[in-house]
């Protein structure tokens, strides 16, 4: 029979090639303001970390992973000296965050955290300064690893709620901007029409407010809850300062610590990116009252700056709202996987 010399032959081949069907890192960076590594692999994986010291150093290994380049280095700062990238066996792809002389980091502090299998980000805290001439007394300690999060639970749309909140009205304009453009008559066609959009699809999608009216924060948080909702999206628009018509831009908030709030921000900013004509200022976590006080995914969208020159020109016009609205739907409707 063939097949005995098929076997010896294939397995052969097998342990040649041990990384036949290894995973492939295929982004990695850090981001030195929020001290934070984000790893995307083409297939699913399970990282290991530990912190070592002299020098002190996370550790990030990626089993069955190749890196696929040469070995590459970024140095950082003052308190993290340098981050190194590399094959460091043949089966493992193997991250390096090392801190400068007279800076440790506490093992308790560092979490890792998958999005899903195949997209990890490590949360480092913040360095802290070693009194001099004191020898660290930190020990080698390794991470505890979770199991990645699912990607947002499927719930059948018809049982999908989702609080859109027109994050001013009434006496609150919001902000004011270039020709007079209130915030309030921006965002207000913008949620409504979010609205409109979702139920066209079958998702019951409500306002915190029908008309222009005048809601209080804890009113808006507390329709989340009466509704029983699935996710809570604040819309406003930015105001920069008058004579900083130059900056205008797409910025999309979360609570910190907040997971499903960063995949949801994430997933709509996007969108947005994606259809609209604006510029990107970027996923942000900040503890607005609105998205702290959630328990479920929360963000808000600021559609663009009243204050500078283009969003304030876009906002003004009635399709580029729409094509707003549209792209924000859509980010919901793909975080909550609705076909
Ligand atoms: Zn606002």
């Amino acid at each position: 029979m063939k097949l005995r010399w098929l076997l010896p032959s294939l397995l052969g081949a097998l342990l040649l090639c041990p990384t036949a069907e290894a995973a492939k890192l295929k982004y990695w960076r850090f981001n030195s303001k929020q001290d934070r590594l984000d790893l995307i692999t083409d297939a699913r994986v399970r990282p290991t970390a530990k912190v070592l010291l002299n020098p002190t150093r996370l550790v990030v290994d990626l089993p069955g992973t190749v890196f696929g380049k040469p070995k590459t280095s970024q140095l950082i700062d003052k308190k993290i000296r340098v981050i190194r990238a590399g094959q460091f066996n043949r089966q493992t792809t193997r991250i390096v965050v090392e801190l400068a002389p007279g800076y440790t980091l506490s093992p308790e502090g560092v979490r890792v955290r998958g999005l899903s299998s195949t997209r990890w980000f490590v949360q480092l805290p913040k360095p802290q300064r070693l009194p001099e001439k004191r020898v660290p007394k930190a020990r080698p300690a390794s991470i505890p690893v979770p199991p990645p999060q699912p990607i947002a639970r499927q719930i059948p749309k018809a049982s999908l709620v989702i609080v859109v909140d027109p994050g001013h009205g009434g006496r609150d304009v919001g902000a004011v901007g270039i020709g007079g453009l209130q915030e309030k008559r921006v965002i207000f066609p913008i949620a409504s029409e979010v609205v409109k959009l979702l139920k066209d699809r079958g998702v019951n999608a409500v306002l915190t407010r029908s008309n222009d009216q005048f809601v209080s924060l804890a009113s808006r948080v507390a329709q989340g809850k009466g509704f029983k909702a699935d996710a809570f999206v604040s819309i406003h628009a930015n105001a920069i300062n008058m004579s900083r018509p130059d900056v205008n831009g797409l910025e999309t908030y979360h609570a910190p610590g907040a997971l499903s709030g960063a995949r949801l921000a994430r997933t709509i900013h996007n969108n947005v990116l994606r259809s609209v004509n604006i510029r990107d200022r970027g996923v942000r976590r900040a503890r607005f009252y609105v998205l702290r006080s959630s328990a479920i995914p929360a963000v808000l969208v600021a559609v663009g700056c009243v204050t500078g020159r283009e969003d304030a020109a876009n906002l003004a016009q009635a399709s580029h709202r729409s094509q707003m609205a549209q792209a924000i739907a859509n980010g919901i409707l793909a975080y909550f996987q609705v076909k």
